[in-house]
């Protein structure tokens, strides 16, 4: 069987008896939706994925695209495939009809490109970027930037990036040096270098908009003095498009994403880089924020995915891998059976369900709280949503690329080749846990910001969640000491949170955050067993017979997680609390 990429029957699972759809489809901004306008969405992301964007991920894997006299050519199959995907128009779905949009909740958006990015991660990220890029503008651009560039973006014909990263400023952004000078006709001169600046370049489309983070003259140092403007490839002049001096100057050669083309650029070499201010000066990071948020609901999304082709190829081929016979069997004249038959196969195979699907109900839900959050002014949805931010984009970049390592294993030294296709796998998903902010940066960020922010009222916003999925799964007849521990593990997360907060008031923010790697590890297994209990529950009263075990797996792998996974919080509590110092006194000179 051809690999599913994502198993429809689990996303149907999702949306017909995990979530109650009609709470989105009240709301005015979705009035014109219903089931049947989802599946629509759906279906055309799912042909799409497995007819056009699969068969040509190992060809763009083996030929990345070439840098020839300054212009960036991409693989042929992707000239052809393009047309495709921005027909699809996912880069505009979610965005008002009055920009040309779907009004599309990003609930069922989720859904639909986690088959895009299963399917092939690099093609994705053009319209990923597109859709972040124009809708930056849409948000906070001028009625001028909105007409000029974010509606091409929009209609498919332009493409987007996000420029931030230079050489000395990766993590740190605001130690960006590019500049902007004002002139008397409106826009600016910028000068500066980007680096990794993923589809910078590319033969795809006419024009590239840059989204790009500089400094104006006499900013005040620090983020407090970052800007953003809009600097496209080729400006409009007199209506017609010239070239905006905008160099590349290298290209990345990277070990994954090799359809994406990431590059070193350099503006303004010629003096003649015109850029637009977007929104107020200065305010830049606060609107790129806007991007970087939803960039990192879409990475966890591309590290779900990933982790899934793999689950499902490595699913399909131990079923149908012949070795060994069962432990108790001594006859060798007995045929040798599938590997699946093999208990510690089992246990590579659950473990990647449960990291597969655990995060995607995860992304799903935090889609679902965006959703709340934006058209239904609720504001627990927003809490969670920033709670959540740094956990959907970590967890699965994190345990997915273990996924994909378990995926591999289980095709033995036949994995260990270019032949089969998870160690390409492997190697796209690294990057899930460096780009859209390392998983580092986004432990810090997690506890030194969103768990104590406004005292501490996204983790009571947290609590109260967790505690309706617990009735729901009292209600559903869950095992009740799986409730147990869930609860268990939110009041792990509450206590510790305020000892390490304690320490912070304290004076002693290092010793507050020195295992901010393990907090961020901690709150990421009981998120996921708290969804793995919505999940159970959902299980336990389902009433479908279309798919024979279904369920049963379900409840195995909701048990595997809570009681396998789940009581290694108490490991990870117990590190931060004692502030274990290993690391935190080594001087590195010792090394
Ligand atoms: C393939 C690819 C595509 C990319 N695409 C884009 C793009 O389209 N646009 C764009 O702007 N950028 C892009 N990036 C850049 C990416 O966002 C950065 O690589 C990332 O932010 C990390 O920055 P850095 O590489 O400079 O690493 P550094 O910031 O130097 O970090 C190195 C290590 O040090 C750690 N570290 C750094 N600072 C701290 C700290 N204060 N506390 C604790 N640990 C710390 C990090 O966690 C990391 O492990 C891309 C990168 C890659 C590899």
């Amino acid at each position: 069987m051809a690999n599913p990429l994502l198993d429809d029957r689990d996303v149907e699972f999702l949306l017909d008896e995990v979530l109650d759809l009609s709470t989105l489809t009240t709301l005015p901004y979705f009035a014109d939706h219903d089931r049947g306008s989802f599946e629509l969405v759906l279906a055309s992301a799912r042909r799409v994925a497995r007819e056009v964007l699969y068969p040509a991920y190992r060809a763009l894997d083996e030929q990345p695209p070439r840098l020839i006299d300054g212009a960036i050519h991409v693989h042929p199959r992707l000239k052809e495939l393009w047309p495709r995907v921005r027909e699809l128009g996912l880069q505009v779905a979610t965005r008002p009809s009055e920009v040309g949009g779907l009004q599309l909740p990003t609930t069922v958006f989720t859904l639909a490109t986690a088959y895009l990015m299963a399917a092939n991660l690099s093609v994705y990220g053009y319209v990923g970027l597109t859709q972040g890029a124009a809708h930056l503008i849409e948000a906070f651009g001028s009625e001028a930037l909105k007409r000029d560039y974010m509606a091409p973006m929009y209609g498919g014909a332009w493409t987007g990036t996000m420029a931030l990263t230079e050489p000395q400023a990766g993590s740190s952004l605001s130690d960006v040096t590019t500049t902007a000078e004002p002139t008397a006709d409106g826009h600016y001169l910028v000068r500066g270098s980007k680096i990794f600046i993923s589809a910078g370049d590319h033969d795809l489309a006419d024009n590239i908009v840059h989204m790009t983070l500089a400094r104006l003259r006499g900013a005040p140092p620090g983020i407090k003095g970052v800007s953003l403007l809009c600097v496209p490839k080729r400006r409009l002049e007199g209506g017609k498009l010239v070239d905006n001096d905008v160099a590349v100057t290298g290209m990345i050669h990277k070990i994954g994403w090799r359809g994406l083309p990431s590059l070193a650029l350099a503006y303004g070499e010629r003096g003649d880089c015109r850029g637009w201010l977007v929104g107020e000066p200065h305010q830049g990071i606060s609107y790129m924020f806007q991007m970087m948020n939803e960039a990192r609901i879409m990475v966890g999304l591309n590290g779900v995915a990933t982790a899934s082709v793999a689950y499902q190829e490595s699913l399909a081929y131990a079923r149908d891998r012949p070795q060994g016979r069962p432990l108790g069997a001594r006859d060798p004249a007995t045929p040798q059976v599938p590997i699946v038959r093999h208990p510690d196969v089992r246990r590579m195979l659950l473990r990647q369900k449960a990291i597969v699907e655990g995060a995607l109900a995860l992304l799903v839900r935090a889609s679902w709280y965006s959703d709340l959050a934006q058209h239904g002014g609720d504001a627990r949805a927003q809490l969670m949503l920033d709670l959540l931010t740094p956990i959907a984009k970590s967890f699965p970049a994190e345990r997915g690329f273990e996924a994909n390592v378990l995926a591999l294993q289980i095709h033995g030294g036949y994995g260990y080749s270019s032949e089969y296709l998870p160690e390409a796998w492997l190697r796209d998903q690294k990057l899930n846990s460096i780009h859209e902010g390392t998983t580092g940066i986004h432990a810090l960020d997690l506890l030194g910001r969103r768990a104590v922010a406004k005292g501490g009222a996204a983790l009571a916003a947290f609590a109260a969640e967790v505690a309706t999925t617990c009735d729901r799964a009292r209600a559903a007849g869950v095992d009740a000491a799986w409730i147990a521990e869930v609860t268990r593990g939110v009041e792990v997360i509450t206590g510790l949170t305020a000892a390490l907060g304690a320490r912070g008031l304290a004076g002693d923010v290092e010793a507050m955050m020195l295992h901010a790697a393990d907090y961020l590890e901690l709150c990421s297994i009981v998120a996921i067993a708290w969804q793995w209990l919505e999940l159970a529950a959902a299980a336990k009263t389902g009433r479908r017979a279309d798919r024979a075990g279904f369920y049963q797996a379900k409840l195995a792998a909701a048990q595997y997680w809570i009681r396998t996974e789940l009581p290694r919080i108490d490991h990870l509590a117990g590190l931060c609390r004692s502030g274990e110092d290993s690391y935190g006194r080594l001087d590195p000179d010792w090394l």
